[in-house]
């Protein structure tokens, strides 16, 4: 039998140096979190919003969520009848909505299952911190995470409007139109000189504002100066940004509406 000739031996040193030389011209494909942020899809399963006023307090979402992470405390209070001589009605008054991210596994069921349009994706996703406890985010601060909520798209071409998005919209509407009427009258009793009408504000109250994300670095020093870590300061002064922002567009063009 014929043996083949053994290879000649590399030292170990030098296949190393090989390794290193190879990897350092290779570009890196690591991102340097925190220092470089990621590019996420605005749809970003990042953390859940609680829009609290459509809440019915149904249980749904906690009876369906797999963890059981979703926390839910109401009481029942009784409200006047709706038309004359009609019966008094009770109605679900929520005291407490809270979601334990240290729990929950980002399935979205709870999303999927509520039936009033309660909850939503943000695509925050900056709230870590060095305490467990603080992942427990009670309803105020599930509702702050609304203004980070990326609008709906549009409808399809074609597409037939879903009849509760209709109704909202002729409600809208109408209060839109009752505003811009009380505006109307104030403006003209202004011009006569009367006692001044309602403020100008809230027309166009109900309108899509779209703003994107920076951090308030006032809130942001702010929070870090309470003792907050930077991410978690990060996130709320995003929030508080929007927030801030918002306002500001809609006093601007109630402003302008009222100058028209
Ligand atoms: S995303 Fe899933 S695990 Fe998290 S709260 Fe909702 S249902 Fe529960
Ligand atoms: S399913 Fe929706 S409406 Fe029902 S309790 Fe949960 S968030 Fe509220």
């Amino acid at each position: 039998m014929k043996l083949s000739a053994p290879k000649p031996k590399v030292p170990g040193l030098l296949k190393g140096l090989g390794v290193t030389l190879k990897t350092m011209l290779t570009p890196a494909v690591t991102r340097q979190y925190p220092h470089v942020k990621p590019d996420l899809a605005p749809r970003t399963r990042g953390v859940i919003a609680l829009m609290e006023e459509n809440c019915t307090v149904c249980m749904l979402c906690a009876r369906e969520c797999p963890d059981w992470c979703i926390y839910i405390e109401s009481h029942k209070e009784r409200v006047p009848p709706a038309t004359e001589g009609g019966r008094e009605r009770t109605r679900n008054q929520l005291d407490r909505f809270a979601i334990d991210f240290a729990l929950c596994m980002y399935c979205g069921i709870c999303i999927e299952v509520c039936p009033f349009d309660a909850l939503f994706w943000s695509p925050e996703f900056e709230y870590s911190t060095y305490t467990i406890g603080e992942l427990i985010h009670e309803k105020e601060r599930l509702r702050e995470w609304m203004d980070t909520v990326p609008p709906p798209p549009p409808l399809e071409e074609g597409a037939e409007q879903p009849p509760e998005l209709g109704a909202a919209l002729e409600r809208a509407n109408k209060e839109r139109q009752a505003a811009l009427a009380a505006q109307r009258q104030a403006t003209e009793q202004a011009a006569r000189g009367g006692p001044a009408g309602p403020a100008r504000g809230a027309v166009r109250e109900d309108e899509e504002i779209e703003v994107e994300a920076e951090v308030d670095q006032d809130v942001y020093q702010a929070l870090l100066a309470e003792g907050k870590s930077e991410r978690v300061a990060r996130a709320r002064a995003k929030a508080a940004y929007v927030r801030k922002e918002k306002a500001r567009i809609r006093a601007e063009r109630a402003a302008a509406g009222g100058g028209a």
